[in-house]
This record gives structure tokens, sequence and C-alpha cells, in this order.
């Protein structure tokens, strides 16, 4: 079968050594692979020129609507090297489903999920040598995104848009050790009616300073309130969904609404049965959190997302207010459920879910 997503491959591949010395120490989001996916869009050809070629930058209009109004929309999901050398995606039709419905929010044009899959498939072919050995949790990390590159200053959704997909290898993204929450009361991420469903660059840009307040207040990452503050909601944590376990068995996430719907929040839900706890979706208090922790009804706390997979939050802090939570290491059930998600992941116990598919 040919592919929708024709493979022109790049004349100046990145060197053996150079590659295998990146591989040996990734990081996250600094090396990208030799190639790229693209397509076009106009209302009147629809998506047209499908094609994966050699890596090069955009060339845009100083006018690109992209650079003014932030008409963009992104995923990221990751592909995973087996012992036997076999490449797979987890969950990939639902990064697709997403994409699909940030593009509506966005007024950009949807891609297919057909679409979807094919270039990100293509991609990891067509770079199939920098998908990582599983020796610790390395990965190649997918990036589809899509965005106005028509030249025009006035306010409509764009008449010219690009989709591309790159690709980089990956380390994990947090310490196993865990992380803490800032609670910001300056800054929210989403109101309702707005874009806090969508993953959408502008959303990424808006919580910057929020994270600049997480870090000068010396945590890692935010904890986002909804818009009535600590007499409201828990929402979750800037790129990664929030989870509670309870001393009677509950695994609490924040319900969908203003939230991102996380892949990896959906995974957790569907395994919370394996460890004998109950999955439930509703809204949480932030007075709920903090009671539960101070009297050990709420006795983990742990945050989810394709790149932190499953990370334990250790500590939470305020203004005026710090507790740790449990013990203030990482909790048993976050630390087992990653376990899990990632033996799934990388192929090292049955697919019991149908989650993975293969790619190589
Ligand atoms: C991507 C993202 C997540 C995590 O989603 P996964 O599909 O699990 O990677 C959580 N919150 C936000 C705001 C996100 O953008």
């Amino acid at each position: 079968m040919t592919s929708a997503f024709p493979l022109a491959r790049t004349a100046a591949p990145v060197p053996d050594d150079q590659r295998a010395a990146i591989l040996a120490a990734p990081g996250f989001g600094l090396h990208f692979t030799d190639h790229m996916a693209l397509a076009h869009w106009t209302p009147e050809a629809g998506w047209h020129d499908r094609k994966v070629q050699a890596l090069e930058p955009f060339s845009l209009h100083p006018s690109a609507a992209v650079l003014h109004y932030a008409q963009e929309i992104f995923e990221g999901l990751k592909a995973y090297r087996r012992a036997d050398g076999s490449i797979w995606l987890f969950r990939p039709e639902i990064n697709a489903r997403r994409f699909r419905r940030s593009a509506e929010r966005m007024g950009l044009p949807p891609l297919s999920e057909e679409d979807f899959l094919e270039s990100v498939e293509a991609l990891v072919r067509a770079d199939e040598a920098w998908v990582p050995e599983p020796t610790g949790e390395e990965s190649l990390y997918l990036r589809p995104f899509m965005f106005a590159a028509e030249a025009f200053l006035g306010v409509r959704p764009a008449r010219r848009v690009v989709y591309s997909v790159i690709a980089c290898p990956a380390q994990p993204y947090f310490a196993y050790g865990g992380v803490t929450l800032w609670v910001s009361t300056s800054f929210t991420r989403a109101a309702v009616g707005g874009t806090g469903a969508t993953k959408c660059g502008g959303n990424y840009g808006a919580s910057l300073a929020a994270q600049a307040e997480a870090e000068q207040n010396g945590c890692d990452q935010v904890l986002y309130l909804d818009g009535a503050g600590e007499n409201g909601c828990i929402e979750e944590s800037g790129a990664m969904n929030l989870f509670l376990v309870t001393a009677q068995g509950d695994l609490v996430t924040p319900a969908l609404g203003t939230i991102l719907e996380g892949v990896t929040r959906n995974t957790a839900l569907a395994l919370a049965s394996e460890f004998g706890l109950t999955p439930v979706e509703r809204q949480v208090t932030f007075a709920e959190l903090r009671a539960g922790i101070a009297d050990g009804t709420v006795t983990e706390v742990f945050a989810t997302g394709t790149a932190a997979v499953i990370t334990p939050v250790t500590g939470i802090k305020g203004d005026g207010y710090a507790f740790s939570i449990g013990e203030g290491g990482p909790g048993k059930l976050a630390l087992a459920l990653r376990e899990r998600v990632l033996d799934i992941q990388y192929g090292r116990v049955p697919d019991s879910y149908g989650w993975l598919r293969r790619v190589r």
C-alpha cells in the first residue's frame, strides 16, 4: 500500500555517530529527527500536498495569522520501541479525535483521523532509526500541529493552513521522585466557554507567567483552580491532569469541562480497578483536597500526561501554607500505576485493552 504521505528522503540525514550521541542522552524537545510530515489546506483544494520530507524551517509572511492571533493547535504522543525492535504507538486514535475537536474550536479545518494516523506513522517509519532502544523510558515524542499560515491581518479563520508533524527522541520529562505544585490564585487557565479543553498553543502562552510564579515559590508546576480560587474547585496542572487517591479506595479526578481530556487520564481511570480503586470523575473543591491531605483521607496525589506518564505529587504550596502529601515521598499507587502503564506501552505485558498500534 502506498502511503497518503509519500516520503522524499532527505539527502543530508544527521550522521550515524551524531544520532547515536543524541540518542544516548536525548533530553526532551532538544533534538529533532531528519524528517517532517506536511500537508496544506485551502478552502478551494481542501487538504492537499501531503508528504514526508527533510525537516526544514517554515517560510512565513510577517503578517501570517498564527503570529498575531494564535490560531494554532497541537498534539503530543510517543512511539515506543520494544525489545524485539518493533515500534508501536499508544492509543493514537484518541489523539486524532482530540486534534479534530481542537481544530473545530479554533476555526481550523479538521484533519481526518486517517490523515492524522497516516502522517504520524509515515514520519515514524521515515525516522525509525531515531526511536530509542528501550533501555530506560526513552521514546520518540511526536508533535503533530496545525497553524494559520495565511498572510493577512483581518480577524477571521485563515484560508491557508499548514499541518505538520515533527519528532524528537525523549527521556522521561520529570524525575520519578515526584513534583511539587504551586496553588496559583493570581492566574487561571480556563473558564467555561473558553479553550480549556482545547490543546492550543494560546493556552500555553498564557500559562508561562503562572509557571514562573510557581518556580519563584520553589515549586515545579502550577495547580490551577477555577475562577472561584481557593473557594472553588481544582482543575489541572497546565500540561497534566490531576488525580487523588482516597483512603476509602476511590481514584478521583476532576470532571471534564474546562480541563484537557488527557489520554493518560483516560488510561489511569481504565486501569483503576486493577488496583482495587473505583474511578470517579467529579468536581473536587480545593477545600476538600486541602482537608483530605491534612486528615489523611487523601492518601496520594499524582499527575498524568504523555510526557510525564504518571508523576507523583509530593507537596502542595500556596500563599501562606505548604503541606506534604502522605510521607512526602512518591505514592505507592502512583508508582505502581506508572509501572503498569509503561509495561503496557513497551509491550512487556499483554495488550489486553487493545491500546497499541504497530508501526514497524
Ligand atoms: C496534553 C495535555 C494534558 C495531558 O494529556 P495527555 O493526552 O495525557 O498527554 C493535560 N493537560 C493539558 C493542558 C494538556 O495540554
